[in-house]
């Protein structure tokens, strides 16, 4: 069974997918990760992100992989676990840069479906239900206010990037999202057979024990 979580970023889709994951005993993909993973080595070869056709002919000697690891998917670059260098907003805005160009996402979508053939998988992204995973069993669109994304995300990076202002993550969340919801290829929307959730007022325990119950009760009627 393949369980889609997509949303803009500080919706909370992180922390609830990789819990649901575990709590069904369903392997765990992070696709932003791989978008991460590819604009880390970007950064790392020195890319001019913008012009398409040298980051199409570049991809063809990129070497990432998502490995299946202790219930969740490493993604490694040149045999190396990515996750220490990502989680950073210089990495995340220009994953966000080149995730419109249709190179890149033509790249990850064979990386993205070989992990849904493996078994049991919870997806997160952006364009799982509607694009990567259309058919998946369970579709979930995870939502919040602005304001409360960017207070999350603010909590989570404010310990690594201590220089770092609510209203500068709130600025970069705001132009990310335009920027995902507006591109023309896997734009971020929800699948027209989701269940968007307003995760605002929930708690991480709320939300979990929501999608909890409709995996189960989708799982009984399949
Ligand atoms: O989810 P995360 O913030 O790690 O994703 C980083 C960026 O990668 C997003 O802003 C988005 O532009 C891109 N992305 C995407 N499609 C996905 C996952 C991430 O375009 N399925």
């Amino acid at each position: 069974m393949v369980v889609t979580i997509d949303g803009p970023s500080g919706a909370g889709k992180s922390t609830v997918s990789r819990k649901l994951a575990l709590l069904l005993g369903f392997a765990f993909l992070d696709t932003g990760a791989l978008y991460r993973g590819v604009a880390l080595a970007a950064q790392w070869a020195g890319l001019e992100s913008d012009d398409e056709a040298a980051v199409a002919a570049w991809l063809e000697g990129l070497d990432l992989a998502a490995r299946p690891q202790g219930g969740r998917f490493m993604v490694l670059l040149e045999g190396r676990d990515v996750e220490p260098f990502i989680r950073n907003e210089e990495v995340a805005n220009l994953a966000s840069r080149l995730s419109a160009q249709a190179a890149v996402r033509g790249h990850l979508l064979g990386l993205q479906r070989q992990a849904g053939v493996l078994g049991d998988l919870v997806a997160e992204g952006r364009d799982m239900g509607t694009v990567v995973f259309p058919k998946a069993e369970a579709k979930f669109f995870l939502n919040a206010s602005p304001a409360e994304r960017a207070r999350r995300r603010f909590l989570e990076l404010k310990s690594s990037q201590p220089g770092l202002t609510l209203e500068e993550v709130l600025a970069d969340l705001n132009q990310r999202d335009q920027r995902d919801a507006a591109r023309s290829l896997s734009p971020l929307k929800p699948a027209a057979d989701a269940l968007v959730v307003d995760t605002t007022s929930l708690s991480q325990e709320q939300v979990i024990a929501l999608l909890l119950d409709k995996v189960r009760a989708l799982a009984g009627k399949s």
